[in-house]
């Protein structure tokens, strides 16, 4: 089994890189991390590594400051890449790609295009944490209290605190056993879910003020530009799971977040509850992700982007 293959892989090497993709989630990070702490635990070499700077709510993760932005001149037996779909989304980092004797792509997207020399992509993991924690423990591995709590952040973030139709059976177990580690999980959920800062919340009356609804208030819109940002001196990652509240309205199907990201390009969140197929929306636009929460980004000015948005959500009308 494919698992086994990694395992020797880890087990007959030293040196180890991971990266994940740009902008990272929850399980970007937490994968990340629960595998960098597992790998230094048993005595590896490793280094962490992702193209953008990581939200600092996940800081209370172990190993968070350890994470690099940019390459070290090194040549790595290993390099394990998370959560990734394509090459692309590892953005300034797919140089690593060359720095290392045997890439592994570890993911559950179904749109992953196998770039690497190894290619794991389970569809029905909930989150790329559970991948990892099985890796572990099929290979004959302990988990840690701090690999843990990465693992469970992976997982109760990729499935929206266990609420989405990602999440199995396997998920829960799993988190079953990570809880079993000892780990504190009532306040990684207490920073994760229920936790803003004061800029979040005024950003939060700017954003909702922006809500615009069609097709009978199945579609919502919200929007954050820089400006509004700049207003609440809030960041980019304040607005990250803002699209929620447009998702949330009872009528609603699709929510779209569109955030600029500089003048004429902005990146589009995509949420829906049962029918439309987001990532299929998302690919239009050269992005991807799963049916239910998929993202891209979309050039053009505000108005322009919306229209092209809301166009293919129309297309895909079922
Ligand atoms: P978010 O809206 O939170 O940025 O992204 C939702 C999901 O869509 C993420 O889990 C991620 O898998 C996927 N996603 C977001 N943006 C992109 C993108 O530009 N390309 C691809 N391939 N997937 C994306
Ligand atoms: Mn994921």
């Amino acid at each position: 089994m494919i698992l086994n293959k990694i395992g020797n892989i880890i087990k007959q090497n030293n040196d180890f890189a991971i990266v994940s993709h740009l902008l990272p989630d929850g399980d970007a990070i937490g994968s990340t991390l629960g595998l960098y702490n597992f790998l230094n635990e048993i005595g590896k070499e490793v280094d962490a590594y992702n193209p953008d700077k990581l939200p600092l709510k996940f800081d209370f993760l172990p190993g968070f400051s350890d994470v690099k932005n940019t390459l070290i001149d090194k040549h790595y037996d290993c390099i394990f890449v998370l959560d990734c779909s394509d090459k692309e989304r590892l953005g300034h980092l797919v140089e690593l790609l060359n720095k290392a004797d045997v890439v592994v792509n570890i993911d559950h997207h179904i749109s992953n295009d196998l770039f690497a020399d190894v290619n794991y992509v389970d569809t029905n993991a909930g989150a790329v944490g559970e991948i990892i924690y099985n890796l572990i423990r099929i290979n004959g591995f302990e988990i840690s209290q701090k690999t843990a709590m990465c693992l469970y952040t992976s997982i109760v973030t990729d499935t929206g605190g266990f609420k989405y139709s990602n999440t199995t059976s396997m998920t829960l177990n799993i988190a079953g056993d990570l809880i079993n580690t000892g780990i504190d999980f009532p306040e990684i959920n207490r920073i994760l879910f229920d936790t803003l800062t004061v800029q979040q919340v005024k950003l939060l009356s700017k954003v909702t003020s922006t809500l615009e609804l069609y097709k009978d208030n199945s579609i919502a819109v919200i929007y954050v530009t820089k400006d509004m940002l700049e207003e609440c001196g809030a960041n980019e990652n304040d607005a990250s799971e803002m699209v929620n509240y447009a998702r949330d309205i009872d009528t609603v199907e699709v929510g779209v977040f569109i955030k600029e990201v500089e003048k004429g390009k902005y990146r589009v969140s995509l949420r829906s509850k049962n029918k439309i197929d987001v990532r299929m929306i998302a690919e239009k636009f050269n992005g991807g992700g799963h049916i239910r929460a998929a993202g891209c980004t979309v050039f053009g000015d505000l108005d322009e982007v919306k229209n092209k948005v809301l166009n293919e959500i129309l297309n895909h009308w079922k």
